[in-house]
């Protein structure tokens, strides 16, 4: 699809981009080196996007950029990468630099220094990203040809693909990320490169891949990622053995976020297992394999349990009803579940629809009400503090929420009842045949 391109200016820019961006211009230049804004700020620009950071690459050697500012954190020194602290933000300040073999697919196991500025377009993973845009006089540059591939909404490597992604296999991800976030086209050589090298994704690191999927998963379009990953079979390299389902992300609309789109993107494992702890430990397995974070696989496991559950309520509608529905509405994962159930089965269960339609309607106090009792008025009602604590304000509550129980006293009252039944009928801890 062809795109609109502009002049990438440096007034589309956000105010504090421009002025840091101008104040490292011009200090560089006052020191003798030159300074471009480069990659994906010039790129978004050209796009008519407004860049969320900036990058800049000079000829000055890490060692001139530490001498160049007052404040500076050696963050990448290595591999070139200065962080200069200017107009209150950090802005990494990267010197021209040509890479040499890559060992590991992932780092260059040398850079060198003093290179021009085309050398160090040519070591840019995408045409679009080796745009060069100077913070002073407004110049561009633009040795690979990025923006007339831009216009054409084409997406292509730079020099040769398949080396490329030799050299990383993490471009082969982003390669989906940018045709996804921009709605553009991978060039035909490039797609083919990525499907013969899809190998080296393996060796890349499990960080960097779950980065990238991140990012993905706050694009407009993430199926777009995930459809060209099918394409090139780029997801089967980084999660081996792993049942996977694009055509389900098509459906869950735009920005998902990571742990939705995971839950999505991977088929429930515990789906026709037969027992709970079954279907619990499979799933517990696989998402332990991904090594994602904890709160990635706490919240994948809990839209899967609701989904299970979601796709139940099909045969036991009366299992929605009551305390229980409130319960689920109130889970913090409710709506990712929904989102998955409705991009993952064939029809969305009409009780499941009914709550999420009441989700969305529902107040916060509905689903949170201030508690009619406390744990003092149980005391007053004289329960003994012990485990049956809980149980009693779990039943207040699933009254309350119920609305069987509305008011204080109706709850005090119901309290009282409670305990004075409990001890004409004894409970089975006080029985006999108890352990005590
Ligand atoms: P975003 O808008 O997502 O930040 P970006 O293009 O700025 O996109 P970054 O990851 O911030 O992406 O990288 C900045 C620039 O560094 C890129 O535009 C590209 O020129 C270069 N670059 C980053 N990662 C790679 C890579 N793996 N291989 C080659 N060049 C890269
Ligand atoms: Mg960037």
């Amino acid at each position: 699809m062809k795109k609109r391109i502009r002049q990438p200016n440096l007034e589309d820019m956000d105010a504090r981009l421009r002025d840091a961006s101008r104040a490292i211009g011009d200090r560089l230049d006052a020191a003798g080196f030159q300074a471009w804004l480069v990659g994906g700020c010039v790129r978004d620009l050209a796009l008519g996007i407004p860049p969320h950071d900036i990058d800049i690459a000079t000829d000055a050697r890490p060692d001139e950029v530490r001498a160049t500012f007052e404040r500076t954190v050696a963050v990448g020194a290595a591999f070139g990468t200065i962080l200069v602290l200017e107009e209150g933000m950090g802005v990494e300040v990267t010197t021209f630099r040509t890479d040499g073999a890559y060992l590991d697919g992932r780092r260059p196991e040398s850079v060198r220094f003093g290179t021009t500025l085309e050398e160090d377009a040519a070591r840019r993973d995408f045409t679009c990203n080796a745009l060069y845009l100077s913070p002073r006089t407004g110049e561009l540059r633009d040795p690979e040809n990025g923006i007339a591939d831009l216009a054409r909404g084409h997406l292509a490597c730079v020099g040769d693909p398949a080396e490329r992604f030799r050299e990383d296999g993490l471009r082969i991800l982003r390669l989906g990320r940018f045709a996804a976030a921009f709605e553009l086209e991978v060039d035909q050589a490039t797609l083919q490169a990525a499907k013969r090298e899809r190998g080296s994704l393996a060796g890349i690191s499990r960080e960097r891949v779950i980065h990238e999927l991140e990012r993905i998963a706050g694009g407009r379009v993430p199926a777009r990622a995930i459809e060209i990953f099918r394409e090139v079979g780029a997801l089967e390299s980084c999660f081996p053995g792993a049942a996977l389902r694009p055509g389900c992300v098509a459906r869950l609309g735009p920005e998902p976020g990571f742990v939705r789109l995971l839950a999505t993107l991977f088929e429930d494992p515990g789906i026709g297992l037969g027992t709970a702890e079954e279907r619990r430990e499979a799933r517990i397995a696989l998402l332990k394999s991904l090594r994602i974070s904890r709160r990635a696989q706490a919240g994948c496991l809990r839209i899967w349990e609701l989904e299970e559950w979601l796709e139940g309520t099909r045969r036991d509608p009366e299992g929605c009803t009551g305390a229980r529905a409130v319960r689920i509405l109130r889970d913090p994962w409710f709506a990712d579940a929904f989102a998955v159930h409705r991009a993952c089965r064939a029809s969305v269960s009409p009780a499941a629809a009914d709550l999420a339609a009441r989700a969305a309607s529902s107040k916060p106090e509905d689903l949170h009400p201030e508690p009619l009792v406390t744990a003092a008025d149980l005391r007053d009602a004289g329960l003994e503090p012990g485990p049956e604590f809980g149980v009693v304000l779990r039943e207040v509550e699933d009254l309350q929420l119920e609305r069987r129980l509305r008011t204080r006293s109706d709850a005090i009252a119901w309290l009282r009842e409670r305990v004075a039944s409990a001890r004409r009928k004894p409970s089975s801890q006080d029985s006999p045949e108890g352990e005590e």
